[in-house]
């Protein structure tokens, strides 16, 4: 069936006027913010954000692209829309804001689940990086996300201000007596972000009312929040594709919003779908049309979603939307650390208070911890393997020039870079990988040669050691005659027992510590925790340090490939102190001597950074 559109055909011719939209004014344009570009100094070290090019001599990393006099981005084959002045509009001193929905949106993501302590917890750690805005959720959804506002106030709020989200009035009924306007109202937060239809196809199919109908609730839900003193975000869900559908209406409903007071309009590319170019069109003819705040919220579907953010501040956007870690439902939103460190680094933005960008990667890690998610390591700029090179042949190269093989400074933006270690690495890796850990090899060429020789022959067997630092470290310390001693094993027993549907296991270690012998059982619920029980039983009185160190990760890979009759067993195991996180890694054809060997060394690495005495010191 064809919808009934006659009373609405005025939207749908795109070059016909948008009814009441605010005509562009004036011709100042936004300041661009202080150069505060990462630059190179001759030497190839990185000088920090601020430094003046002149002082080092140096050249600047990103020269290819600078913002206009304008303070925006040349993009190629994309002019402003014509006749209008482009984002003149917009207020000279507007600078970009960084909307945080994480608590809302990114909340969406499969296997993501917050409890009201947690949305806290990541509410003050947003704040404390000194994000504008955090969407604190949509209490009219869920009773958790009430009581998150209810105690929003338990937070000191340093940076951030709180938004509360919601939908426009429901149909054909009056905005002062709608019960969830009411209780957005109630969360009584400065900002109110309201979501509103404004493609077509939803406002016919998905709320199955008039167009007519749908901006005036627009309007009615904007100018009810305006009228009791509220900040209005309003968030023009679907707009992308609306405005590819019928552009006239897209924009009506737009000025529907800003006639009622609206401050922002968040243009919304809900499906994920849109491409950067399309996005940048489609931004700047809106800015030209809009004297108020533009902003983009992107997901994404097409892996575009922080490309469509970048792209969207060049063509005039000054408001993004975006979530920690690129959290939310399919294929995530925008990762707003990304978006940050983007604009912040390569594109002149002062986002967040000075020297606040240094705290984005442990940010990111906090949330994800708190979010009970395996933080990616491949996550751009903040991941542990941001900067990490595998590169037997560069690695000279790499201590020499870092700046050359890395984008950004990684202590820019909290990271460090690292150099993995492979069975293809050279001596100068091994080098480097050693003065990463505090051990200087170079003067004794034997010894790294030694080193090389003991990685190769452990990777023949089946170690890895990319991802397992601590172990390297300690084969490092044991071919160097460094590695402290904290143990010895005389020997364990583990006994497997099922009785019913429950598993049951029984671990006996006995250990020699000094001239003691110490025999602790433990038990637990498979051979890996009970050794781990009687092991650390075994070693209490003597290292009180243990109670700090904790398991918070155990993967088990079966190798075959080398001989076919007997597959080997690989153990990562990843330990964890109040100070952070180190892998080791465990080889056999059984897997509790696996397990052990991964453990053991866990724990021994862990004594090591608590700096615990050793029975055996580490010699030289
Ligand atoms: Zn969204």
């Amino acid at each position: 069936m064809t919808p009934d559109r006659p009373a609405h055909s005025n939207y749908s011719n795109p070059d016909q006027p948008v009814p009441s939209f605010t005509p562009p004014t004036g011709t100042s344009a936004p300041e661009p913010s202080p150069a505060s570009v990462q630059r190179l100094a001759a030497d190839g070290t990185w000088a920090g954000a601020g430094d003046s090019a002149a002082a080092g001599g140096g050249v600047e990393v990103t020269a290819a692209q600078r913002p206009g006099a304008d303070g925006m981005l040349p993009v190629p084959g994309v002019a402003p829309a014509a006749g209008t002045g482009g984002h003149a509009a917009r207020p000279a001193t507007e600078r970009v804001e960084i909307y945080d929905t994480t608590l809302r949106d990114g909340s969406q993501q499969v296997g993501l689940d917050l409890t009201v302590e947690d949305k806290l917890r990541v509410a003050a750690a947003l704040d404390s990086l000194g994000v504008d805005v955090v969407e604190g959720g949509w209490p009219g959804s869920n009773p958790k996300d009430a009581e998150f506002f209810a105690r929003a106030g338990e937070l000191p709020w340093r940076n951030a201000t709180l938004a509360a989200f919601g939908a426009t009035r429901r149909p054909n009924r009056d905005a002062d007596a709608d019960p969830d306007l009411a209780t957005l109202l109630a969360a009584n937060t400065p900002i109110v972000t309201l979501v509103g239809k404004a493609w077509t196809l939803h406002v016919d199919e998905a709320l199955r009312t008039t167009r007519d109908e749908n901006l005036a609730m627009v309007a009615d839900s904007v100018r009810f929040f305006v009228r009791e003193g509220r900040r209005v975000v309003f968030d023009a869900e679907h707009f992308f594709d609306g405005y590819v559908a019928d552009p006239g209406y897209a924009l009506a409903v737009l000025a529907a919003a800003t006639d009622a007071g609206a401050d922002t309009l968040a243009l919304c590319d809900t499906n994920g779908g849109t491409l950067p170019d399309d996005i940048v069109r489609v931004v700047r003819d809106v800015t030209s049309r809009f004297g108020v705040r533009i902003g983009v919220h992107c997901h994404n579907d097409s892996a575009c979603a922080v490309a469509n953010s970048l792209v969207a501040v060049g063509g005039g956007a000054t408001h993004i939307q975006g979530a920690a870690n690129g959290y939310g439902e399919r294929c995530g939103n925008a990762d707003l650390f990304a978006v940050i460190a983007g604009l912040e680094l390569k594109r002149d933005f002062e986002l967040l208070p000075k020297g606040r960008l240094a705290a984005l990667a442990s940010t990111a890690r906090e949330i994800a911890e708190v979010a009970n998610l395996p933080f990616e390591p491949r996550q751009p700029y903040v991941g542990s393997s941001a900067f990490a090179t595998k590169a037997g042949l560069h690695a000279s190269a790499i201590a020499r020039r870092p700046d050359a093989y890395s984008h950004v400074d990684p202590a820019a933006v909290g990271n460090q870079a690292h150099v993995l270690v492979s069975e293809l690495a050279g001596r100068s890796n091994v080098l480097v990988k050693a003065a990463e850990m505090g051990l200087d090899l170079s003067a004794d060429p034997q010894l790294a040669t030694d080193v090389l020789d003991e990685i190769k022959a452990a990777e023949h067997r089946g170690y890895a050691f990319e991802a397992a630092d601590a172990s390297f470290e300690l084969l490092v310390r044991k071919v160097a005659g460094r590695r402290p001693a904290f143990f010895e094993l005389e020997g364990y027993r583990v006994v497997i027992e099922r009785a019913g549907t429950a598993d049951r296991s029984e671990a006996i270690v006995r250990l020699l510590l000094g001239e003691q012998r110490v025999v602790a059982v433990g038990e637990g619920v498979g051979p890996v925790h009970a050794l781990d029980q009687a092991l650390r039983k075994a070693l209490a009185d003597l290292y009180p340090e243990l109670a700090e160190i904790h398991l918070v990760d155990y993967k088990v890979r079966i190798l075959d490939g080398r001989a076919a009759t007997s597959a080997v067993t690989r153990v990562m195991l990843t330990s964890a102190d109040h100070q952070g996180e180190w892998t080791t890694v465990g080889v056999s054809d059984d897997i509790v001597t696996a397990s052990w060997e991964a453990l053991a060394d866990g724990l021994s690495y862990g004594l090591l950074r608590a700096g615990a005495d050793a029975l055996i010191p580490a010699t030289a």
